[in-house]
């Protein structure tokens, strides 16, 4: 697990100089009002996200508040064992997830404070955050990322790979790669296919899933797709934004694997396709809540939003935010799944179940 901490000013840390004005204003500070406490201009981000030009989306906010962002990067499973472990005692202001699954996950187990905020409420869509409660939301999504399927053009038609259900078809044996059944991607995928198949139609899903495997799964996304482009096997899933990164990329190797693949929206026919969210949430103890919500309102800001979908290629949450990136308008518009990200959640427990019972690995 990776899990290093970047405090906002190492030199002050380590001068002795510093140190002694840093204790002096601590002292200045605890003979404040306690509303100035308040005002103090940090922020602890904790962040599963690790995406290269997040760093440009936290700068623009320190620039524009003032509030500098101390970041601890870990993945998501990390982030919450860390939370659990520091309790009450935890800085945490923000939490980053990169997944629906894990976000409703942290929301019942106690780990975010919901929030009330008319800005997010009008912006962000009901299906991709936390439940509302009198007390508020817990958890926004900010980005969207598609589940896509990928086939090797010379080998798969089109045609019988265009819904989820199709990969368990017999005709696919020995084709299919994926990465683990349990990685988050997966899991909030399958929890979403056992709202719409019902839990005995899941089962024999991903029975056939596991019966067409080229493959142990193993891997990540990136492997999955280069798998099909090499012909180890025919047909994978990915993320969306693990694709367009290939599609924006200038390397002759990964232009070499985008000419060999084909990408098919699944279920565009039916219930549309699995989108799953990267989100935020203000951590249970906050001990900067002012500054963590203000943090998370820009975060659904049209320039925020922006950023999400040119750095990373994902999906903005916000209806009316125009992007303009290359790979996002050569894939397309398409017709996504309307249930709440949140159901994925709550079908975690059986998936894993279910899983096991299949040996899907
Ligand atoms: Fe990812």
């Amino acid at each position: 697990m990776r899990l290093f901490f970047r405090p906002a000013s190492p030199s002050a840390a380590r001068s002795g100089i510093s140190r002694r004005v840093a204790v002096a204003a601590l002292s200045l500070a605890a003979a404040l009002p306690l509303s100035a406490h308040a005002q103090q201009k940090v922020l602890n981000l904790y962040s599963a996200r690790h995406y290269q030009t997040d760093e440009a989306l936290y700068a623009d906010f320190t620039k524009a508040t003032g509030i500098k962002i101390n970041r601890v990067d870990a993945d998501d499973a990390g982030i919450l064992t860390r939370l659990q472990s520091e309790g009450s005692a935890s800085p945490a202001d923000v939490i980053l997830l990169v997944d629906a699954s894990r976000l409703w996950r942290a929301e019942t187990t106690g780990l975010f404070q919901p929030i009330k905020s008319t800005l997010l409420e009008s912006r962000i869509p009901a299906t991709l955050r936390g439940d509302q409660t009198a007390e508020g939301i817990a958890w926004f999504g900010l980005s969207t990322r598609a589940r896509v399927i990928v086939y090797n053009k010379a080998t798969v038609n089109k045609a019988n790979v265009s819904t989820y259900e199709s990969l368990a078809d017999p005709k696919h044996k020995g084709k299919l790669c994926t990465r683990s059944g349990s990685h988050p991607y997966n899991l909030s995928l399958f929890g979403s296919m056992m709202e719409h198949l019902g839990e005995a139609g899941v089962e024999s899903w991903l029975k056939g899933l596991v019966a067409n495997m080229a493959r142990d799964p193993k891997g990540g996304d990136t492997d999955q797709i280069k798998a099909v482009a090499s012909g180890e096997c025919q047909i994978a899933l990915t993320n969306s934004y693990y694709l367009a990164r290939l599609m924006r990329s200038n390397k002759p190797e990964d232009r070499a694997v985008i000419d060999k693949i084909g990408v098919v929206f699944p279920n565009q026919q039916s219930f549309g396709t699995h989108v799953n969210i990267a989100g935020a949430a203000v951590a249970k103890h906050s001990p900067n809540r002012d500054n963590a919500v203000k943090f998370v309102e820009y975060l659904a800001s049209d320039q925020a939003q922006i950023y999400f979908a040119d750095g990373n290629n994902e999906w903005p949450v916000v209806a009316r935010v125009k992007v303009s990136n290359p790979a996002l308008a050569a894939l397309g518009e398409f017709k996504s799944e309307t249930i709440p990200v949140k159901f994925a959640g709550r079908n975690q427990t059986k998936v894993q179940q279910i899983l096991d019972r299949v040996g899907y690995k």
